[in-house]
This record gives C-alpha cells, structure tokens and sequence, in this order.
C-alpha cells in the first residue's frame, strides 16, 4: 500500500513536470484572426508577416479569416478569446482606431482592453476605379461625382473598415455626404468586382491593389500621402492632383486580448521585428507598396499611442458621418 501512495506521488509530480515544461510558449499553432475576406489588405500582410513569425516562433500562425461588421466581429472573437497568447488578431485603423466611433455598443476597447504587439505595416491609401471610368484624372473624377453623386457605386468593407473610413474622409472633403455604397466582406472581394466593371470606385490600402494598377486592369487617380509611393512612382498624390485636403494614412497591427502573459507578448513582438527585419519579407511588402514600420511602432507602446493618435483625429469626423 505504502508502495502505490509512492508510486503515485512520483507520477504526479513527473505530470507536474511536464505541465510546467508544456508552458513554454509556444507550445501549439497560434491562430491569428484576419477581420476580413481573404485575398484583401489584411489577409495578405498577415500571411506576409505570420510566414516569418512562425519560424521565429516554432509554431505555426494559422491565419483565421472572421469577416463581418467593418471587421469588429473577427476583432471581438479575437479580444474576448482566453488571453493566453494563442489567440491574436491583425487589425488596422478601421478596427481599432475608427471603429469605435462607429459602433457605440462595441465589445471590444482597443485603447484601453487589448494588448498592443506591434504595427506590421503602413498602407498608403489609393482612391481606385474601374478600368473604364470616364475620368482622366483625379480632377475630372471629382467634378463627375459631385455632379451624379447618385450614379457612382463606392465599393467598402463595411462601416468602420479602413475603405469605408477614408471614402467618408473623401466624401467629406468633396462635400457630397452620400453616395451609392456597397459593402463586402473585405476589399479582396470587392476589388475582384471593380476589375470586372461591376463597381465604380474605391479607396483602399494599397497593397492589394498595386499589382492591378501595375496590370492596368483597375485605374488609380491618386495616393493620398504626402509622397508619392515607390512602388508605384506614377500615380500622383492628391496633393499634386489638387485635392490636397484629402491626406490620410492607413495601417494594419497585431494585437490580443489583454491579460496575455508576459513571455507570449515578448514572444511575438520579437517574432514581429524579426519578420519586419527579413530582407525577403520586407521585400515582399515593400514590392506591395506597404510602408515597414519604425523600430518604435514595433513595439506594444508605440503601437499604442498611433491607435489613440489616429482615434483621437477620427472620432469627432466619424461620429457624424453618415453610416
Ligand atoms: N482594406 C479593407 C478595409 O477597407 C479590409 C481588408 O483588408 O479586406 O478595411
């Protein structure tokens, strides 16, 4: 008898040891959520990025595409999972910096309930058109749309996505409040529907666009940075097309839910910086036309104070807007 307590108080211990050893983090794939349709912004600078984190991290990234609401849903699943470090999620300026101003009942507080990893890329924002729109150029674009607001279908990912953000930004320095809109479950999709003629424009991040500019199968009228972007070194910004009220950036991050322990946090941010410091990864974003993220911006902090930056410059815009 006296032999089988020993016996068993040596197995439990060894099962201790092995839960303990079972905490290295990671110790299974981490999934992380992607708000929006696959093929879009999102999607494609989170498997760009989650490629290089999981050989970092020895655990794959399983990318989970959760679409719906401007890309709340997928951020709420991702902000009320276990804070454990295997669940994350890629969000942007629409998720976290806008999306509060739009949803009044949100689930999710990016400023003060998730934890920041870091920002995995800068997106310049295009506005876009179909290949047979009838304007030359941002100028005459602009005239045509103030003129038949009613005749231009505007292609979004739903109220609060980065699309719908920086078309209301547009809309609103054109003066002209509302026009037919149509939302998708993320821009992948819709661009999909501008290459075929079925929507007439778009403002969107640029890395999903780029490569049908370059193919001349969709137009560009302009990027409403303050530079021109490399990747695409003819479209004009809207500065020099002469809208220069119309400036506005865009991003995409990581983050999870708050609570997450220390090591996963680190875990991932050096994973994020390793990624971001890859000479292919880069490249690929960068051929893209994504902008790669300062060494500040890497880090939760930095990552932090650009979401409350760019919240506390679109809230008293958006809060009115027209949804
Ligand atoms: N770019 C999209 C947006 O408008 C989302 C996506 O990545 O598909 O928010």
């Amino acid at each position: 008898m006296k032999k089988l307590t020993l016996g068993l108080a040596a197995a439990f211990t060894l099962a201790l040891a092995g839960g303990a050893m079972a905490q290295a983090y990671p110790a299974r794939p981490v999934t992380m959520i992607v708000p929006f349709a696959a093929g879009g912004p999102t999607d494609i600078i989170a498997r760009i990025v989650g490629d290089h984190m999981s050989k970092t991290l020895g655990q794959q990234i399983v990318i989970e595409n959760v679409a719906g609401a401007g890309g709340t849903t997928g951020i709420t699943r991702a902000m009320t999972a276990a804070p454990d470090g295997y669940t994350i999620a890629m969000g942007h300026l629409g998720t976290f910096s806008a999306a509060p101003a739009t949803y009044p009942g949100l689930k999710y507080d990016p400023l003060n309930g998730m934890q920041t990893i870091g920002l995995a890329g800068g997106t310049p924002i295009l506005i876009v058109a179909k290949k047979n729109f009838p304007a030359k150029d941002l100028k005459e674009f602009v005239a045509a749309v103030k003129a038949a607001p009613d005749k231009f279908n505007e292609a979004h990912a739903g109220v609060g996505s980065v699309s719908w953000t920086t078309c209301t930004l547009f809309k609103g320095v054109l003066g002209v409040p509302k026009l037919n809109a149509v939302a998708y479950r993320g821009t992948g999709p819709a661009l999909n529907d501008l290459v075929s003629g079925q929507i007439d424009f778009m403002c969107d991040q640029i890395v999903s666009v780029s490569e049908q500019i370059k193919a001349d199968t969709i137009k560009a009228y302009a990027v409403a940075s303050a530079e021109r972007s490399p990747a695409l070194p003819n479209v004009p910004t809207t500065k020099e097309a002469g809208l220069p009220d119309y400036q506005i950036e865009a991003w995409n991050g990581i983050a999870g839910p708050k609570g997450m322990p220390k090591e996963a946090v680190d875990k991932l941010v050096d994973a994020l910086n390793k990624a971001l410091n890859d000479e292919p990864t880069k490249k690929r974003l960068l051929d893209l036309g994504a902008v790669i993220p300062s060494a500040e911006e890497r880090t939760p902090a930095g990552f932090q104070a650009l979401i409350k930056r760019d919240a506390d410059k679109l809230t008293p815009v958006l809060a009115s807007a027209p949804k």
